[in-house]
């Protein structure tokens, strides 16, 4: 598979990827490398990495607890501390070694350490290939706010090796699907219609795809002042959805694309109530989205414990939430002002 060019770095794939990593170690005349990971990265992940890396330098681990409810400042604190007693300097290199969680938290400990260090993303799941590990935007959790504390900082590379996704549970490969899906209704249909034959699906050709669109989406506008803000497309509520998930002790956990996958049904009914987005392509999605994902019931007595979480989404201003609206498939209306019934009833209709 060819390269992707980004802004400053490339996206590898497969032993491309790793020939491209041995020549940035051996041009950037690296100090110290290290590799972050989690215990299921470490365990899956780990001995295909170093099959594959080929490197006369030795590579220190730093291993973290997997899961969201550690993407948090407590995490960097222990990174940016076992990089410093490992005797880490500025011309060290992070390589990430896992999912979104790594990839995120990993690139913001390096950007901050000694006020930035060269970092590597290699992306273990499909939705940290198909979005997180690509676009530049690191950061953590504050307490369950989504990604409230975080810097724009760009990897050194990308390296996708499809082989990691072996070992993915098939709940989070779907999980992954989500951004897929976002991709497929905002910028490029035919990967929506791809998904709907959820069972046949080359993967590798959705993730190069998939890659290239949020890559063009990025290059244009690196800083989410504009285009940039579709790829929040299910993101407002589903962010919200996610977080009031992980602080409810009594309920089980989504995974972010299948937050991501119910706030995509709720805003595009949003989209049929503001802008006239048919009606009829809104139950196409609520039903690709319900033939792939278990459906999640959101309780109408916890509506407005989702509503108060909506209020720290990243694109307020003003404390007005903005959302990112259809007007039809890869049609677009960003900033849309929604009335707090309408969004009431959005969750309504994903339950219905
Ligand atoms: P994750 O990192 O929590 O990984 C999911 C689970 O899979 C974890 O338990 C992990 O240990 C395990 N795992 C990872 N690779 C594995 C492998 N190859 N084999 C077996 N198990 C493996 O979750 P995720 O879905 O990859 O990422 C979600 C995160 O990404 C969220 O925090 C989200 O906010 C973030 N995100 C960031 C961006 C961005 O632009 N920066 C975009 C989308 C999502």
């Amino acid at each position: 598979m060819k390269s992707i060019q980004a802004t400053t770095y490339s996206i590898d794939f497969q032993d491309k990827g790793y020939e491209q990593l041995s020549n940035l170690i051996e041009r950037k005349k690296y100090s110290t490398l290290f590799i972050l990971v989690d215990e299921n990265t470490f365990e899956h992940c780990y001995p295909k990495f170093i099959q594959n890396f080929k490197t006369t330098k030795s590579l220190e681990m730093i291993k973290i607890t997997s899961g969201e409810i550690n993407k948090n400042l407590e995490t960097c604190i222990r990174v940016w501390n076992a990089i410093t007693e490992l005797g880490g300097d500025r011309k060290s290199l992070l390589i990430t070694l896992g999912g979104g969680v790594i990839t995120d938290l990993g690139g913001f400990v390096a950007s901050c350490f000694k006020r930035g260090i060269d970092f590597v993303n290699i992306p273990t799941t499909l939705l940290s290939m198909v979005d997180a590990s690509v676009g530049g935007k690191t950061g953590v959790d504050l307490g369950v706010l989504k990604n409230q504390i975080g810097v724009f900082s760009n990897p050194e590379m990308v390296l996708i090796d499809t082989e990691y996704l072996t070992t993915v549970s098939e709940r989070e490969i779907k999980s992954g699907m989500a951004e897929i899906i976002k991709y497929g209704l905002t910028y490029d249909i035919k990967l929506f219609n791809k998904i709907k034959q959820y069972k046949s699906l080359n993967i590798s050709d959705l993730i190069f795809r998939s890659i290239e669109i949020k890559n063009n989406v990025v290059q244009q506008d690196p800083k989410e002042q504009n285009i940039r803000k579709i790829l929040n497309f299910g993101h407002t509520l589903g962010h919200a959805i996610e977080s009031f998930f992980l602080e409810s002790e009594n309920k089980k956990n989504l995974t972010h694309g299948e937050a991501i996958a119910i706030g995509m049904v709720c805003e595009s009914y949003l989209s049929s109530k503001l802008l006239g987005f048919s009606f009829e392509k809104v139950t196409e999605i609520k039903n690709v989205i319900l033939t792939i994902y278990d459906k999640t019931t959101l309780l109408k007595d916890d509506f407005h414990k989702i509503m108060e979480l909506l209020k720290h989404d990243k694109k307020n201003i003003n404390g007005q939430v903005n959302f990112v609206l259809l007007n039809d498939y890869e049609d677009y209306q960003l900033n849309c002002k929604v009335p707090v019934n309408l969004i009431e009833s959005s969750m309504e209709f994903y339950n219905s």
